[in-house]
């Protein structure tokens, strides 16, 4: 009898597991179990009453390095290249980044012209921020706060302006408490390697090598910032499961895992809510940790959608000290913070608030040593049991869809086909 294996989870990261189980020259039985009754996970699109998209999760994913192209070559196998919307280089979108500090919009530098020139709300050109970095010495700390980091390498303005909203925009975290050498880890490489983030960065670009498919060199000839898909990014868990029926793994819907147990004979006993499963591995894509993160998506007559995505790590504190958290309270605080920061003051045309709980994991300072421990005591106990997904090693898409793949290798011992 083959092997069977079980996936638990239907976000991306399990889907992309299954995938690549499914594709191997002698796959196992693959069991996908997911607790509510869709897939997908936070990546979520749905249909404004005029057609519009509303991303509720991921509204980007950028193509850049091995795991963006990865991530491509994924799309061109699922059949959806005509379904891509990128945002080319010479975009205003994909050129102009904005900080909003002390009340007003400031345009970020770019171009060396940029960088050597005074640019608000920075009080000295980012040039002398480069040269500083240049001549400091390599830290000695196994990990460090985001914060911390940026400030001994960068200066503390590059560290409470820009890392801190850089920490806002991926992980709606702290960058005084999220890790330097889980959040941001080619940063923690390249000082490490060439005592230099700058120099790191420039050294090491280019060295991973990466899959090649048409797709891919058309996102690098046009200079693609970051991409999405034409009836939203839900397309692509549903083009994966799809795939995945074709191949004949069993989608179970509706299911939670309750529990998992170890048998006598090594196999595991997989609790679901009425029922059970056996495997003789398991592949765990649920959420480990996280954080309370708050979107409130409007959209305004005559423009495209705006998004705004309120709260992040702060919110906890908030609700501590008794603030009511209502649906109201979010549409009113988004539409201020679009008034007064974009100037958008006409009533929106609609409008959708979202909760998200526990939706971004916090990468804090030490993550590294619970990936660590757990990794020893997996291997101590030789238990037939890989964990996959946004909790571990990267939230982005991107890299939650290489955890899963990652996952599959270390099941089948070898790579997959893709
Ligand atoms: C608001 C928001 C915006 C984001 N924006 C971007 C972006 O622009 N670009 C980008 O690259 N990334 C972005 N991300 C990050 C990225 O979308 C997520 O990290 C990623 O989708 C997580 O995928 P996952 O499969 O690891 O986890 P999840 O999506 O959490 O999937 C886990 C699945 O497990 C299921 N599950 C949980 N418990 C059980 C159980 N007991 N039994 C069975 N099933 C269970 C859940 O129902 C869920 O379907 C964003 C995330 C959020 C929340």
């Amino acid at each position: 009898m083959g092997r069977t294996v079980v996936v638990l989870g239907g976000g991306i990261s399990g889907l992309a597991a299954s995938y690549h189980l499914s594709r191997a020259p002698c796959p196992p039985k693959v069991v996908l179990v997911e607790s509510s009754e869709r897939l997908g996970g936070w990546i979520r699109s749905v249909r404004g009453p005029n057609g519009a998209i509303f991303e509720l999760g991921p509204r980007g994913i950028r193509p850049a390095g091995a795991l963006g192209a990865r991530t491509l070559l994924l799309v061109s196998e699922l059949g959806l290249d005509s379904e891509v919307l990128p945002v080319r280089g010479d975009h205003p979108a994909a050129q102009n980044r904005f900080l909003y500090v002390g009340g007003a919009l400031h345009a970020l530098p770019t171009g060396l012209r940029g960088l050597l020139r005074p640019s608000p709300p920075f009080s000295k050109p980012l040039f002398w921020a480069g040269l500083r970095e240049l001549t400091k010495p390599r830290g000695k700390e196994p990990d460090e706060t985001v914060h911390s980091f940026a400030q001994r390498r960068l200066g503390p303005e590059v560290a409470s302006l820009a890392m801190d909203s850089l920490c806002r925009g991926v992980f709606a975290g702290n960058s005084r408490e999220l890790s330097i050498r889980s959040c941001f880890p080619s940063l923690f490489q390249a000082e490490q390697t060439h005592r230099s983030i700058l120099l790191g960065l420039l050294l090491g670009a280019g060295r991973t090598p990466q899959p090649d498919s048409a797709l891919i060199r058309q996102a690098l000839a046009e200079r693609w910032s970051q991409w999405s898909l034409r009836g939203g990014l839900e397309m692509l868990p549903q083009a994966l499961e799809t795939h995945l029926t074709s191949r004949g793994v069993s989608v179970l819907r509706g299911q939670p895992v309750c529990g998992l147990s170890l048998q006598a004979e090594g196999r595991w006993k997989v609790s679901l809510r009425d029922s059970s499963l056996e495997a003789d591995h398991v592949i765990s894509a649920i959420p480990a940790s996280g954080i309370w993160t708050f979107g409130a998506i409007f959209r305004r007559s005559r423009s495209p959608g705006n998004r705004v995505m309120l709260g992040g790590s702060w919110l906890q504190t908030l609700e501590a000290s008794g603030c009511v958290l209502s649906q109201e309270l979010f549409q009113q605080r988004a539409q201020e913070a679009a008034a007064t920061q974009l100037g958008l003051k006409e009533m929106p045309s609609h409008c959708l608030v979202h909760l998200h709980k526990n939706c971004i994991p916090q990468y804090t300072l030490g993550h590294w040593q619970k990936l660590e421990s757990a990794r020893q005591f997996l291997t101590a106990h030789r238990l037939p049991l890989t964990l996959a997904g946004a909790s571990y090693e990267g939230v982005a898409v991107n890299d939650c869809i290489e955890s899963g793949r990652q996952a599959a290798v270390s099941v089948l011992g070898t790579e997959p086909n893709s």
